[in-house]
């Protein structure tokens, strides 16, 4: 008999662990705080990148075990205005991203997730935190802890066709962009911050007023939200007993906040850590560092942009065949991102309190 495995917060990273465990017929527990999986979020669109690797989303989620039987829109396409108003469009061949549904609604990702570690025999404890694990192993997938980042918007309906627009201005997303998503007559958008968040309602606001200058859209019943996400300069992995993935371990795409592949990936690393007998850290690094390491840098070089920058980065845009193959190049190494993180390390430092994060032998989850 061994004690069985417990997994702390149901997002895409311990749903993607959960899956993985039950198929491999572990005796495991999934705990999340809210009464369903998803509830974290409000039906708002969140897309699954394709330029972090050269694996395609979709084969990728099957690669780690995660079946892709969820309804999802895929976007060739991206309009991006610049700060002085001019409209820009970049191609790509294959979909830059696909967009999924996030919260509990049955088409959204957290859903599916949900249906597919249910039916591989996972057992859930909805409506309760986890607190502590005294014995076993623990997969601490509770998601951000503090803001680095935040994003404040609308979820709405429309009548507009399904663009994919984003909108760069530090003005009115400092150090970030401000974002519409529009798929089958529901539409999301918000504007997202780096930094100068007590201002938030400003920006957005501004945002807001920018986005239905350049765009003749109709908003019916909209709905505001507000979340924010967490990443570190290190990805912190480990503890004796606790295994942490997803967003508590830091994992977030550097420019621009596309979270979901990392956590579905970490949530695999961990549950096949488990089945093969092999340490969680060292197959999260292996696989994992390198290229969190170049997306951290590229957020560096982001950051430094400033409104006249992108104007011509965007620029150059417009002459690119392919923004995926292009993007791509972003999140190779090379040897410039190989010192960059000796500059990246003195820059950046996570909001986080290490005494917010640390796991050890002790039995508490955060
Ligand atoms: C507004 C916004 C837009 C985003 N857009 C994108 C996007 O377009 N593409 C993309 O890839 N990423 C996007 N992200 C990031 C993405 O949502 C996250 O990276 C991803 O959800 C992280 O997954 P996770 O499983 O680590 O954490 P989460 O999704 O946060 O899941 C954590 C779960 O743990 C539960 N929980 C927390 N504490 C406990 C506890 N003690 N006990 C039990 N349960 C607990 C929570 O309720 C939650 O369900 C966005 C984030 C935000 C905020």
């Amino acid at each position: 008999m061994t004690d069985p495995i417990h997994i702390a917060g149901a997002g895409p990273a311990g749903l993607a662990a959960a899956v993985n465990l039950a198929k491999g017929g572990y005796d495991m527990m999934v705990h999340e705080k809210n009464p369903d999986v998803g509830m974290r979020f409000n039906g708002d669109f969140q897309g699954i990148e394709n330029w972090s690797s050269e694996t395609d989303a979709l084969p990728f989620l099957e690669s780690v075990g995660v079946s892709v039987n969820l309804k999802y829109n895929s976007f060739n396409r991206l309009v991006t205005f610049d700060p002085s108003g001019r409209r820009h469009v970049v191609k790509s061949r294959k979909p830059l991203f696909y967009l999924v549904e996030r919260g509990n609604g049955s088409d959204s990702l957290d859903q599916s997730l949900k249906r597919q570690a249910i039916g591989a025999g996972a057992k859930f404890i909805l409506n309760k935190r986890a607190k502590e694990a005294k014995q076993g192993k623990v997969i601490v997938a509770t998601g951000p802890k503090v803001a680095d980042a935040i994003a404040k918007g609308i979820l709405f309906g429309t009548s507009y066709p399904d663009p994919a627009i984003t909108f760069a201005d530090n003005r009115i997303a400092p150090k970030a962009y401000a974002c519409l998503l529009v798929s089958g007559g529901r539409a999301t958008f918000a504007t997202c911050l780096f930094e100068d968040f007590k201002n938030a309602r400003d920006y957005f606001e501004r945002a807001l007023e920018r986005m239905q200058k350049l765009v003749k859209i109709d908003i019916q019943s909209p709905k505001q939200f507000g979340d924010y996400v967490n990443f570190f300069l290190r990805p912190r992995f480990k503890g004796t007993r606790f295994s942490c993935i997803g967003e508590c371990a830091g994992l977030q795409d550097g420019p621009w906040g596309f979270g979901i592949r990392y956590a579905i990936m970490s949530g695999a690393l961990a549950a096949r850590s488990i089945m093969r007998g092999r340490s969680y850290e060292r197959l999260a690094r292996k696989k994992m560092s390198k290229i969190f390491e170049v997306s951290i840098t590229d957020r560096f070089i982001f950051s430094h942009l400033g409104n006249r920058r992108y104007e011509t980065v965007l620029s150059y845009g417009d002459t690119l065949e392919d923004l995926v193959e292009w993007l791509k190049k972003w999140y190779n190494p090379s040897p410039f991102k190989t010192v960059a993180p000796q500059v990246t390390k003195r820059w950046y430092h996570s909001r986080i309190k290490h005494n917010e994060w640390i796991y050890g032998d002790s039995a508490s989850i955060r």
